[in-house]
C-alpha cells in the first residue's frame, strides 16, 4: 500500500475535507475533523500537527491502529504532520523490541512520521526546569506521603480530599528537596512532586496530582541519569506543547484529565513559561476507543495470553495485534477500510468482528491469486484416462483482475479431491460426488463416479470415476449440465503443506462476560487452532514466500506463514470465504457450487468463458 502524496493541501480549501486517507479512500468527516475545520477557519491554528504517543510496553493492536489512523490520517488530510512520540516515562516496562515493532506496524499500515520521531525522555531536562518554575511560583510542592497515604488523602467522587501536611512547604525547602530527589538522595516511593491545585476539586484528577515519582531504575535511553520520572499527565501535555502539536487526540478515558492538561499549560503561561517558537496551545480531543466482538484489547491480558502460552507469541495469528493480523494474512487495505467504515465517534460502542472480516474479504477478493488446494485429501482415480498422460489445463488467476492472467495446472489420471466432496450415500440435496452422479472438475472435465475402493474397516480409500473427453475445459458440447464444480490437484504434482485453520479465540462476543468467580480465560475457544498436517496444493504454491496471500478456491483465503520454508510449506487460514456462503449452502445447495456471491461471480463467468 502506498501513501497518498504528501502535497500540502490548503486546509481552507473545501476540497481538503474529501482528501484521501491512508488507503486511498475518501476520508469520512467526523466530529474531530469538524473541530479541526473550525480551528483552521477561525485562525486558531495555521497548520495541523498531531502525534501518536505509544507506550513501548507491548505490541500495538487494532485499537491502536484506530488511534494512529486518526492521528496520521488527519495530519495527512490537512497537509500537516504527525509525530511519533514514544511515551517512555516508565523505565520499568519498556523494551527496544517493542519500540522496533511499533514502528514496523505503523509503517505497514501506510503511515510515516518522517523526521518527527521523538521520545518523552527527550524532554526530561526541560520538564525538570518547568517543574522548578512551578515550585518557585508556589504551584507545586514536594510531598512526603506514601502512595497509600496519597490515595487516602485524595477523597472520593462524593467526598472531597484533604490537604497533605506538606502542602505548604516554603519555596526554598521545596526547591532543595526536589533537587535532592533528582540527585538520588531518597529511596523509591518516599517523596513525590505534586501540583498544588485543589484537594476539594470535584474532578479527582485535579486534587494535587503527582508530577514526579522516585524510581531508581535504568532507563533504556537516559540510562542512570535520572532517578525521578515524570507522570503521564505532567509529561504528555507539555511534550505536545513543546512539539507544537495542535490537536492532541486521545481516547475517552482522558476526558477527565483534560482540565489538568489545560491547567498545566495555563499555569506555566501565567508565570511566563512557554516553549520557544510556539505561540499557541494544543487542544486535547477525545474519541471512543475501539472495541470489537470476540476480541480482547487490554495489553495486560494480551500479555497474559502470551505468557501463559495460550498463543504462541505476540504475533500469533489469533492475536488482535497488528503483527498477529499481518502474520495471519490480513491486509493493510482491509484494515484501513474497516477503520474507515466504523468512523470516529464520541461514545463507546462495540464493532462487529464480522465487519472487519468482510472488509478483508473484499480486499483479498480483489488482489489474492486463486489456487486449488485440497485440505483433506481423498484419491480420485479416472479409470478411462490414459495411464501416464499429463495435460496442462488453463486456470484463471483472478477473475476480479483480468491483468492477473492465467496459469497452467497439471492434470492426470489420479487426483486428490476433498473428502467432503464425496459421499457414498448422499444426504438429501447433496449435489457433489456420489455413485452415479456427474460433476465438473474445475477447469478440467465432467467426471462420473463409478465405484470406490475400501479398506478392511470399510472406509473409502479411493473413488473411481470415468471422464468425458468432450467436456475438456469444463463444458459439455451437448449442453449437459452438472450441479456442482469441485476442486482437485494432481497427485503426481501436488505439494504438501501444513495448514493452520484459525477460528475466533473467544467463544463469547464479550470475552469479559463470565459467571461469578470465573474470568475471561473461561471464554477461550479450545478449538481456535486446528492444524491440518498434510494438505495437497497446486504445484506453483511450492514457491510461495511468507506473507504471500491466496484464495484456495472454495476453502477461503490463506497466507504463507513465517514458519513456511521451501519443502515445508505452512499456510494460515486468514478468513473464510463469504459469510453468505454458509447460509446459501444450507438453504439451497448443501455443498454445491456456491451461488454467485461477490467472490464467486467471476468463477461462474470464468466457467462460461471457456
Ligand atoms: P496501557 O494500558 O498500557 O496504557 P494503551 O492501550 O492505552 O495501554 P498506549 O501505548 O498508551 O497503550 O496507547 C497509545 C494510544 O493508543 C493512546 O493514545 C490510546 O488512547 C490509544 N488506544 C489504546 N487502545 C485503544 C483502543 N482500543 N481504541 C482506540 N485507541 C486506543
Ligand atoms: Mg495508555
Amino acid at each position: 500500500m502506498t501513501m497518498p502524496d504528501n502535497k500540502p493541501v490548503d486546509p481552507r480549501d473545501p476540497a481538503a475535507s474529501t482528501a484521501k486517507t491512508g488507503n486511498g479512500q475518501a476520508a469520512r468527516s467526523d466530529f474531530i475533523r469538524d473541530i479541526v475545520d473550525e480551528h483552521l477557519r477561525t485562525g486558531r491554528y495555521q497548520q495541523v500537527i498531531t502525534r501518536f504517543p505509544p507506550e513501548p510496553n507491548g505490541y500495538l493492536h487494532i485499537g491502536h491502529a484506530k488511534a494512529f489512523g486518526i492521528d496520521f490520517g488527519i495530519a495527512q488530510q490537512y497537509g500537516g504532520r504527525c509525530h511519533l512520540r514514544m511515551d517512555d516515562t516508565n523505565p520499568v516496562v519498556e523494551e527496544q523490541e517493542f519500540i522496533d515493532n511499533i514502528k514496523t506496524d505503523i509503517r505497514w499500515l501506510g503511515y510515516d512520521w518522517g523526521q518527527h520521531e521523538y521520545h518523552a525522555s527527550d524532554y526530561f531536562e526541560t520538564l525538570y526546569e518547568w517543574a522548578q518554575a512551578l515550585l518557585r511560583a508556589g504551584k507545586a510542592y514536594v510531598c512526603d506521603l506514601s502512595a497509600d497515604e496519597i490515595r487516602d488523602y485524595r477523597g472520593t467522587l462524593t467526598h472531597s480530599g484533604k490537604d497533605s501536611p506538606y502542602r505548604n512547604r516554603r519555596v526554598e525547602e521545596n526547591l532543595d528537596l526536589f533537587d535532592r530527589m533528582r540527585k538520588g538522595e531518597f529511596p523509591d516511593g518516599t517523596r513525590t512532586l505534586r501540583a498544588k491545585i485543589d484537594m476539594a476539586h470535584p474532578n479527582v484528577t485535579m486534587r494535587d496530582p503527582v508530577m514526579y515519582r522516585i524510581l531508581h531504575e535504568e532507563h533504556p535511553r537516559t540510562g542512570r541519569k535520572w532517578c525521578i520520572y515524570p507522570m503521564y499527565d505532567w509529561a504528555h501535555g507539555q511534550n505536545d506543547w513543546m512539539e507544537g502539536v495542535t490537536h492532541s487526540i486521545c481516547t475517552l478515558e482522558y476526558e477527565i484529565h483534560r482540565p489538568l492538561y489545560d491547567w498545566f499549560i495555563e499555569t506555566l503561561l501565567s508565570i511566563g513559561v512557554k516553549p520557544k517558537g510556539v505561540d499557541y496551545k494544543p487542544q486535547q480531543i477525545e474519541f471512543a476507543r475501539l472495541n470489537i466482538t470476540y476480541t480482547m484489547m487490554s495489553k495486560r491480558k494480551l500479555r497474559a495470553l502470551v505468557e501463559e502460552k495460550v498463543v504462541r507469541a505476540w504475533d500469533d495469528p489469533r492475536m488482535p495485534t497488528i503483527c498477529g493480523m499481518r502474520r495471519r494474512g490480513y491486509t493493510p487495505g482491509g484494515i484501513q477500510e474497516f477503520l474507515r467504515r466504523i468512523g470516529v465517534a464520541k461514545f463507546d460502542g462495540v464493532n462487529d468482528v464480522a465487519l472487519l472480516e468482510a472488509c478483508l474479504r473484499e480486499d483479498l477478493n480483489k488482489h489474492a491469486p486463486r489456487a486449488m488446494g485440497v485440505l483433506r485429501p481423498l484419491k480420485l482415480i479416472i479409470d478411462n484416462y490414459p495411464d501416464g498422460q499429463v495435460e496442462e489445463l488453463e486456470a484463471i488467476n483472478n477473475p476480479e483482475d483480468p491483468a492477473a492472467g492465467t496459469r497452467k495446472v497439471p492434470f492426470g489420471k489420479v487426483l486428490y479431491i476433498e473428502q467432503d466432496d464425496f459421499k457414498e450415500v448422499p444426504p438429501p440435496k447433496y449435489f457433489r460426488m456420489y455413485p452415479g452422479q456427474e460433476v465438473r472438475l474445475r477447469y478440467a472435465y465432467f467426471v462420473k463416479c463409478v465405484g470406490v475402493d475400501k479398506d478392511a474397516a470399510g472406509h473409502v480409500t479411493a473413488v473411481h470415476c470415468t471422464y468425458d473427453p468432450a467436456t475438456r475445459g469444463g463444458d459439455s458440447p451437448d449442453g449437459r449440465k452438472v450441479k456442482s464444480t469441485i476442486h482437485w490437484v494432481s497427485t503426481d504434482h501436488a505439494v504438501d503443506a501444513e495448514i493452520r485453520m484459525y477460528d475466533r479465540i473467544f467463544t463469547k462476543e464479550d470475552p469479559e462476560d463470565v459467571p461469578e468467580g470465573a474470568d475471561w480465560r473461561s471464554n477461550l475457544n479450545p478449538a481456535s487452532l486446528e492444524v491440518i498436517p498434510a494438505a495437497r496444493l497446486e504445484p506453483f504454491l511450492a514457491s510461495a514466500k511468507p506473507g504471500d496471500r491466496f484464495q484456495f478456491e472454495r476453502n477461503g483465503y490463506f497466507c504463507a506463514d513465517l514458519d513456511s520454508k521451501p519443502g515445508a510449506l505452512v499456510f494460515n487460514r486468514t478468513v473464510t470465504l463469504k459469510d453468505a456462503w454458509a447460509r446459501i449452502e444450507q438453504k439451497q445447495q448443501p455443498g454445491g457450487t456456491p451461488k454467485p456471491g461477490k467472490g464467486q461471480k467471476g468463477e461462474k463467468k470464468a466457467d462460461k468463458a471457456r
